[in-house]
């Protein structure tokens, strides 16, 4: 088997591999590397190889996490987050992906205030059309946009998908399209621009960077695959 090392060299080549194949600056996607059920020393083992950005989805599994790794690394909520789990991560972490309500992003503002901090984040939407627990569908977050962009202590950066489970990558094509042209959309409607796009996992992180992924988030091609069967 391969090392953390080496799968994480591995993934950093194909991104840049698929950056120049469709014409985009070299080093403008940033890598998560997804680290959640994995223990801290396999994330101390990816930061000696160099990387800095790390995914985790629990809140509690980040925050037991952050005092085993250098202050320079940055932790990324990308799992969906309640409402009872926000005091304890406005302020620690470096982007959150998930928030995925006008009434979340609300309360986390007023947090963000309390604390006195501005919680840089994403906004999560559900692109594809089928039903989902989680996220914006594009319709009501073009409705909240306005309010959004009115809470003072959210720095919203840009969008995050999970598109519905496809086969084949190249499927997934559209849904990053579609969500690559909401962010042009919004950007249109307002003169706070957002330029983030969170999408691209595993199994499809080059199609997504060829369809404008600023920031991929992959997990089993560095780590390796999850068990969760010791897991409560
Ligand atoms: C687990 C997870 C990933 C990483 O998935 P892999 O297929 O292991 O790369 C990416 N995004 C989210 C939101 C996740 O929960």
């Amino acid at each position: 088997m391969n090392t953390i090392a080496e799968q994480l060299k591995d993934v950093l080549d194909r991104i840049r591999q698929a950056e120049q194949r469709s014409g985009r600056p070299a080093g403008a996607i940033n890598l998560v590397a997804v680290s959640k059920t994995f223990p801290a020393e396999d994330v101390q083992e990816c930061y000696q190889a160099g990387q800095r950005i790390f995914g985790e989805n629990k809140v509690q599994e980040m925050l037991s996490k952050i005092p085993a790794l250098p202050a320079d690394a940055q932790w990324h909520l990308i799992g969906p987050l309640q409402r009872n789990k926000v005091r304890k991560v406005v302020g620690k972490s470096a982007l959150i992906h998930s928030v995925d309500s006008l009434r979340l992003a609300t309360y986390m503002d007023s947090v963000a205030q309390e604390f006195g901090v501005c919680q840089p984040i994403l906004l999560e939407v559900h692109i594809g059309g089928e039903d989902s627990k989680f996220g914006f569908s594009p319709d009501e977050l073009k409705v909240a946009w306005g309010a959004l962009l009115e809470l003072g202590h959210l720095d919203i950066r840009g969008l995050m998908c999970i598109p519905p489970p496809v086969d084949d990558p190249n499927d997934a094509r559209p849904f990053f399209q579609q969500l690559r042209s909401l962010r042009d959309e919004l950007n249109e409607q307002s003169p706070h621009t957002i330029h983030e796009l969170s999408m691209g996992m595993s199994h499809d992180f080059e199609i997504a960077v060829e369809e404008g992924a600023t920031m991929v988030r992959v997990g089993t091609s560095i780590f390796g695959h999850r068990d969760y069967s010791n897991k409560a």
